[in-house]
């Protein structure tokens, strides 16, 4: 869809949203700007989100009014960003971000142009001042360049964006390959809006993501891993996991992972990475908490028993050692484009490192482990291998279900009846610290 320079109005009376929807902090921004002389505008997921009866994260203002401008007429104002700078403005705990309207990076002989695009497409810095219209051809799908305007309450649609919400359709702005190839973010924000809003992407949007998907390598590792968190922490990770796969966009973020699934598409691994997005979402729609460090152990595991499948006959490593370089190559390769912060790596390796001693319950062991603190993310992850088919564990998940309801006398029973089971099998091994972790 084309940006057009006349934009549907569609008045106070017609469109349905009162102004009680808005937070009256974005309401109060609005009216400063108007009063210093301004455009001001709210924009983006708040209009659309309320227009589809569902509540807003937060509230978005564009403005003409520079960052300076905003600046002097607000005293709880901070300026922020690299890539282009925003105004936040203070209420508390919440922020209403101001931005001024951004326009186009043609333009080469302009000395002020400060856009630039690498040789593949991909925009760099986007930071020219310009018109309304100009900064609605610059947003991505045509149900988040909708803006409502505090002057008379009415909503400006430039980009058929009603249209759009009316029929569920995600659509480009513009060009959808050249889009992707300025932001190859927008395809995972394609798949994100579509599942969030229950909508179909437009066949015209859809057509290029396979053969782009690829364009995800030039993203920085730390904005795909915040992109990636979003995709799982909304409460619709299984169906963006099953739209990422559908559009090669799963290869791009996990390719060994992704090339597994593919050998073995109704797999015990499928299972496990469906079941685990389910209960994900399950969690977060109860409000539970939910970790990373639990999400990335999942996906890193089926890789991770590859690698050390492959150490153990390559170079003839005991299964110990070859899991503990497991460890380290997979979380390094992961790295080089999903950048997890340590204490989520940190912590997906005490899932997977206590796995290996869940069946080893004599004595103090049994207790020793629950002081652990990861022992209750890593009794998850066993439930999760067997809810996903690995039924030799289910007596051991049984075992550790039983022993964490009872009191500590009832404990010891549990591990009295154990026996010799239960103990270390074969030859004791001589303690060993856990390897230490790489360098990622
Ligand atoms: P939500 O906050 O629910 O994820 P949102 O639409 O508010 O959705 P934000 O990431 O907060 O998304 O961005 C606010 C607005 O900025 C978007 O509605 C869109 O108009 C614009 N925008 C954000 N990211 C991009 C991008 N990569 N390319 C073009 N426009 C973008
Ligand atoms: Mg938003």
């Amino acid at each position: 869809t084309q940006v057009s320079a006349q934009p549907l109005i569609v008045g106070r009376n017609e469109h349905g949203i009162s102004r009680k929807q808005f937070s009256p902090n974005a309401i109060k921004v609005l009216y400063r700007l108007k009063d210093g002389g301004f455009d001001a505008y709210l924009v983006g997921g708040c209009i659309r989100d309320i227009l589809l009866g569902q509540q807003p994260k937060d509230f978005d203002v564009v403005t003409n009014a520079t960052p300076d401008q905003v600046k002097k007429l607000f005293r709880n104002c901070r300026l922020i960003g690299r890539r282009f700078r925003l105004a936040h403005i203070v209420f508390g705990r919440e922020i209403i971000e101001v931005a001024t309207m951004r326009g186009h990076h043609e333009a080469p002989e302009d000395k002020n142009q400060i856009s630039q695009s690498s040789d593949q497409g991909q925009l760099l810095r986007d930071n020219v001042f310009g018109s309304i219209e100009e900064d609605a051809e610059r947003r991505d799908f045509s149900i988040n360049a909708l803006y409502y305007s505090i002057n008379d309450f009415s909503i400006h649609d430039y980009a058929n964006g009603l249209a759009a919400i009316n029929a569920r359709q995600i659509e480009m702005i513009g060009d959808p390959a050249t889009r992707y190839r300025e932001d190859p973010v927008r395809m995972l924000r394609a798949v994100r809006f579509a599942t969030k809003l229950d909508m179909s992407i437009a066949p015209a949007t859809e057509q290029p993501l396979n053969e782009l998907a690829s364009l995800l390598d030039n993203i920085p590792a730390a904005r795909l891993f915040e992109e990636t968190l979003k995709l799982f922490l909304n409460g619709k990770a299984e169906a963006n996991f099953l739209m990422l796969r559908k559009y090669g966009l799963f290869k791009s973020l996990f390719p060994a992972l992704d090339s597994i699934l593919d050998s073995n598409p109704d797999g015990l691994e499928f299972a496990l990475i469906q079941q685990m997005f389910r209960n994900t979402d399950e969690r977060i729609n109860a409000e539970k908490k939910v970790t990373p460090a639990f999400i990335f152990a999942a996906l890193l595991w089926f890789p991770l028993l590859q690698i050390t499948k492959a150490l153990q006959e390559q170079e003839q490593l005991s299964e110990y050692d070859a899991f503990a370089q497991g460890m380290n190559k997979v979380l390094s390769d992961n790295a080089q484009h999903i950048a997890v912060p340590k204490r989520f790596t940190l912590g997906a390796r005490d899932i997977w490192h206590i796995q290996h001693r869940l069946d080893k319950r004599s004595g103090q062991r049994a207790y020793r482990l629950t002081q652990q603190p990861r022992f209750k993310a890593a009794y998850d992850f066993l439930l999760l291998r067997v809810q996903a088919g690995e039924k030799q564990h289910q007596q051991l998940v049984n075992w550790w279900t039983d022993y964490l309801k009872q009191d500590i006398n009832g404990q010891k029973e549990l591990v009295k009846a154990l026996g010799t089971q239960g103990a270390t099998k074969g030859r004791r091994r001589t303690r060993r610290r856990s390897p230490k972790p790489a360098a990622e």
